[in-house]
């Protein structure tokens, strides 16, 4: 299948700013409908395409535009609903993240995509960002050998009032900044979840949440957010039975710590340590995940595969943000 034909929902400010540039890269990719429930918005698709359908009815879009695939950057509410729309319809979904607001409601877009038997996909972009693709190689090398533990830092300095709608911060906070996080706990904890024990406090308008995994694999996870933060950082440490450490800087760059370096030229001393950057001519998409996602996502409905990014694969993510939820209430409920 070559020429994709793919509609577009939803063109607010993550679709200009990452999704449509990415998507405009593509060479098999044909942009053939925009759908904005504020059809101003949509026209300013003539900005970057022409010939293409402008709607602000997704079901005229879906009725009338052939689609093989639809890419949504709305709220979550709209990804869901929208979702099972197309999905009934056979058409295949990316949305971008978070797809819905609930484990419940996630359980049923699986049976949905199922049932449908089309491909679906979540915009976790830093899951495929440029850096995060290189550490996943190294740490699946004999040499590196198993991982033992993950620490994550991933410190945010909002949202500190609920999101679309929703009337808990905290679940605003989980599925608007650290899906991604918890995503790539799961992701480089391995194996099964085996337990969730986490701790959120307070203070004023903002959090401070701590989260320790355990699975199956043996390994444990370690994750520092929050919003009491002065501003955005990414921090990961992955250590190895092997004694290696490797660390990841703000998404940038990686630093692999070894027993023994082995380059020659650094001689048998100890502390010398590996260091790997993306290339400066990298283009900011590849680098920030956006493109890696989106061709993945579409390989993926050309060859009937599953794509990595799936529903599906987002399972074990909103059970912890569920697990985190649930004891924040039971705490707040014991101290009422
Ligand atoms: P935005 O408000 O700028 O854009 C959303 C657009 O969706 C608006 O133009 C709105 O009119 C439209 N819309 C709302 N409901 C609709 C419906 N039912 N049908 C059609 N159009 C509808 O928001 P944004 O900042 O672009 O964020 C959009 C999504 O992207 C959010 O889910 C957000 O979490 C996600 N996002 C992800 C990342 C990332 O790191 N991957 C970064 C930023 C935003």
């Amino acid at each position: 299948m070559t020429g994709l034909r793919v509609g577009i929902v939803g063109l607010g400010a993550q679709m200009q700013e990452n999704l449509l540039p990415t998507l405009l890269q593509m060479p098999d990719i044909r942009i053939v409908a925009v759908c904005d429930s504020d059809r101003t918005r949509a026209e300013q698709i003539n900005r970057f395409v022409s010939n293409v359908m402008i709607t602000d009815s997704f079901d005229e879009m879906l009725a009338s535009a052939r689609l093989d695939a639809v890419v949504m950057a709305c709220p979550p509410q709209a990804h869901r609903d929208l979702s099972f729309k197309a999905m009934a319809k056979g058409v295949h979904v990316f949305v971008e993240k978070p797809p819905c607001f609930t484990l419940d409601e996630l359980e049923a877009l699986i049976t949905a995509s199922n049932d449908a038997k089309v491909v679906t996909g979540v915009g976790m972009n830093f899951k495929f960002a440029k850096p995060m693709q290189q550490l996943r190689k190294m740490t699946s090398t004999e040499q590196f050998g198993q991982t033992v533990h993950v620490q994550l830092n991933h410190y945010a300095s909002k949202p500190t009032s609920p999101l679309w709608g929703l009337d808990s911060t905290l679940r605003s906070f989980l599925l608007a900044q650290a899906i991604h996080t918890i995503d790539l706990g799961v992701t480089f904890g391995g194996g099964e979840l085996r337990d969730i024990e986490s701790r959120v406090q307070r203070h004023g308008d903002s959090l401070l949440v701590s989260l320790e995994l355990q699975f199956t694999t043996g390994a444990s996870v370690s994750l520092l957010s929050g919003t009491l933060f002065p501003y955005f950082e990414f921090d990961m440490k992955i250590v190895s039975s092997n004694s290696m450490m490797v660390e990841l800087n703000n998404l940038w760059n990686i630093t692999m710590h070894e027993p023994e370096h082995g380059t020659s030229a650094t001689g048998t001393a100890k502390r010398w340590r590996g260091a790997w950057q993306p290339g400066p001519l990298d283009s900011g998409y590849e680098r920030s995940g956006y493109f890696g996602e989106l061709e993945k996502f579409f390989h993926a409905v050309r060859t009937n595969t599953a794509f990595e990014a799936s529903f599906e694969s987002l399972r074990a993510t909103y059970k912890v943000i569920e697990s985190i939820c649930d004891a924040a209430e039971q705490n707040l409920a014991l101290s009422a």
